[in-house]
């Protein structure tokens, strides 16, 4: 089966001793919970390795929120796939909506360091959604599939299989504006019938589809309760363990 998964954003917060202070209570506040959902944080690049190596990684997973799209070499101020890898993280955060639009990520880009991270051993985690315009137009389907197609299905069901996909409806990110849980399920059983079509139902039902979007303690239950969403990508909800575990711990 499929995993439920919690996923934080950190996004360019907390210094490198704020971080690791971050990690190290959210760590304390998940002793002795039963937890029904994998914990993964994702931090700025500078904070991978001394992150990972202050926690237990098979506890909390540790997440690059990018990568570069080439290997090595004179790319001045890139971190590549196999950098972060070598930290001990084992998630990479890719097609994040801020990526997209403040710093040209195109699905062709994407679709270099989709490879490079599965060729680095990395789970991507990988971003697509709507902006406003497409919903109002009642785009949105179109514009996800698209997202999809272009950035994922040069891959292997063996490949996809390692994929994990966030439904982060743009109009919704950092703006305290939630998808309703209908928005969600919607759209999330859309994605999985994209999936199927393309690998065939097994490799669609064990692909795990988050939500991110103002997701909160006060929303999560809700929207995770949907039998499609697996559980969510956390911005700002993600940045304070008493914010965090509450999300964690509806499920
Ligand atoms: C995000 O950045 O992925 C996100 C979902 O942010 P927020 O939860 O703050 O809307």
């Amino acid at each position: 089966m499929r995993k439920n998964i919690v996923a934080g954003n950190w996004k360019m917060n907390n210094n490198l001793q704020e971080g690791l202070k971050l990690a190290k209570d959210l760590e304390a506040a998940l002793v002795g919970k039963k937890v029904n959902c994998d914990v993964v944080i994702g931090t700025p690049f500078i904070h991978l390795a001394p992150v990972a190596a202050a926690i237990d990684t098979t506890k909390i997973g540790v997440a690059a929120q990018n990568c570069a799209d080439k290997a090595s070499g004179a790319y001045t101020g890139e971190v590549s796939a196999a950098m972060v890898a070598s930290t001990g993280a084992k998630y990479v955060i890719l097609g994040h909506s801020e990526r997209r639009a403040y710093y040209g990520e195109t699905d062709a880009i994407l679709k270099e360091k989709v490879l490079l991270a599965l060729a680095n051993g990395l789970t991507p985690i990988f971003c697509v959604g709507e902006v406003l315009e497409e919903r109002e137009a009642n785009k949105q389907d179109e514009i996800v599939n698209s997202q999809i197609k272009n950035a994922l299905f040069n891959l292997s069901a063996e490949e996809f299989g390692k994929i994990v996909i966030a439904y982060e409806p743009v109009w919704a990110i950092g703006t305290g504006k939630t998808a309703t849980s209908e928005q969600a399920q919607e759209m999330h059983a859309f994605i999985r019938g994209v999936l199927a079509a393309k690998y065939g139902e097994k490799v669609a039902d064990e692909t795990s589809i988050l939500y991110g979007g103002s997701c909160n303690a006060a929303n999560a239950k809700e929207l995770f309760d949907n039998p499609d969403v697996d559980g969510g990508l956390i911005g700002g909800a993600s940045l304070g363990v008493d914010k965090f575990m509450p999300i964690i711990e509806a499920f």
